[in-house]
């Protein structure tokens, strides 16, 4: 048995170029192995405009949490240590509490929606830096709550603020990097059993779920540009089976059914605005005739040039030219009055005798001729929108009654 189609196999509707190409990076990107966090480069570029997108707006949300945080610590040092003991606390814990409204003041800002990973990474790095060092600042009593404090500022870093992982190791580095050397310079007491715990410790937690983090989330925005690129696959798709279904297949121009539609819209609209509505009934001459002396192919093609000819004279914007059925063809002329109507059939009879294609079997003359019926209406709720299609067709008849190769309008047969 044959087996099922892969997915490469299935045809993809209509893409364009590009669409396609992305489609097939995103898949290899998908069945990537390996360790890397970094993307192509047209796929880097969105997935960091969306995620530092995200990330600016759910900023806010993170300085609540920093705050409760900051109020949790500092009343647990109020309740659990004495006063005597406090030492510079009082005056150096308030400083995390600057870095909190800084952070309040940047999300506030429309600077930090273009430059949020720079402007975070900083902000950051100066918290760590300062909850880094700020154990060895203050007495034997509160250390212990201060490096609990530093396991959760570096925490936060790395998983709160969303920073993309090169940006947290950044921070979180570069901080480390500048506080022990200032603090041993500074001759300040470093714990290095309890930074162990709380800076080194935190930051090697931190980095290791917000790498595995960051590659979920890739991942997810891969899977989620996907997607989009199927939706819109699909919505082009659908696009063009709404236009095939439109246009008629042998000539090109609308079919009965979108004239039906426009026909209507166009009634409606004259309505509305009262403007005249003009409608051309328009029949090959003896065409029977023609297929059946140079056969029905031939007679296809001719059907496609007198198409085209009448589409020449129907091109603005609100003028519709369709396929009635057969041999006919039916023309809506919305905000055109009979004299104008009549001034258009006239050139579109020309044109299509202009063709000079031959015709050996025609009565009215050597060459493929039409004949054409006009009626023209100013729409109103007293009148029937099909008296204007009946009234075109009887005029169209008494074209022919009249010799063919001729047009004739349905004035005072509505
Ligand atoms: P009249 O001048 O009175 O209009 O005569 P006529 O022969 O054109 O009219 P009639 O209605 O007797 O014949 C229409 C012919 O149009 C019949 C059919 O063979 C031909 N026809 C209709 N649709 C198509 C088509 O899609 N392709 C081709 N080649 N011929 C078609
Ligand atoms: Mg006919
Ligand atoms: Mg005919």
């Amino acid at each position: 048995m044959k087996p099922p189609l892969s997915e490469e196999q299935i045809p993809r509707p209509m893409e364009t170029g590009s669409q396609a190409r992305e489609y097939r990076l995103i898949q290899s990107q998908l069945r990537r192995k390996g360790l890397g966090l970094t993307l192509p480069k047209q796929l880097e570029v969105q997935y960091c405009n969306g995620h530092d997108r995200m990330a600016a707006a759910a900023f806010g949300n993170t300085i609540s949490w920093a705050l409760g945080l900051f109020l949790a610590i500092g009343l647990m040092v109020l309740l659990f240590v004495d006063y005597a003991d406090l030492g510079i606390w009082p005056f150096s814990y308030p400083i995390f509490l600057v870095f909190i409204l800084a952070a309040w003041l940047v999300s506030h800002s429309s600077y930090i929606r273009d430059h949020y990973q720079p402007t975070v990474t900083l902000l950051a790095g100066l918290c760590v830096f300062f909850a880094v060092i700020h154990p060895s600042l203050v007495g034997q009593e509160i250390r212990t709550f201060m490096h609990q404090g530093t396991v959760f500022v570096v925490l936060l870093v790395y998983l709160g603020v969303n920073l993309r992982f090169k940006y947290a190791l950044l921070a979180g580095t570069i901080s480390g990097l500048l506080a022990y050397p200032l603090a041993i310079s500074l001759a300040l007491s470093i714990d290095w059993r309890m930074n162990a715990a709380s800076f080194f410790g935190g930051s090697l937690l931190g980095a290791l779920l917000r790498y595995r983090d960051e590659r979920r989330d890739r991942k997810l925005f891969l899977q989620a540009r996907m997607l989009e690129l199927d939706n819109e696959r699909i919505q082009q798709l659908a696009d063009e089976l709404e236009r095939l279904s439109l246009l008629d297949g042998l000539t090109g121009l609308a079919n009965r059914r979108y004239f039906d539609r426009m026909f209507e819209k166009a009634w409606r609209g004259g309505m509305r605005e009262l403007y005249p509505l003009s409608l051309v009934m328009i029949d090959v001459d003896f065409f029977k005739r023609y297929n059946d002396h140079y056969g029905h192919q031939q007679g296809d093609t001719c059907l496609k040039e007198i198409a085209r000819s009448i589409s020449f004279v129907t091109a603005r914007p609100h003028d519709l030219a369709a396929r009635y059925g057969g041999e006919e063809f039916v023309l809506l002329f919305p905000r055109t009055d009979n004299l104008a109507a009549r001034h258009l059939t006239t050139r579109i009879l020309e044109k299509i005798r202009a063709l000079e294609l031959p015709h050996g079997r025609s009565d009215c003359a050597e060459m493929v001729t039409v004949s054409a019926g006009i009626a023209t209406v100013v729409p109103s709720p007293e009148l029937d929108m099909n008296a204007l299609l009946k009234a075109a067709d009887r005029a169209l008849y008494r074209a022919k009654s009249q010799g063919r190769d001729c047009w004739a309008s349905a004035d005072g047969l509505l």
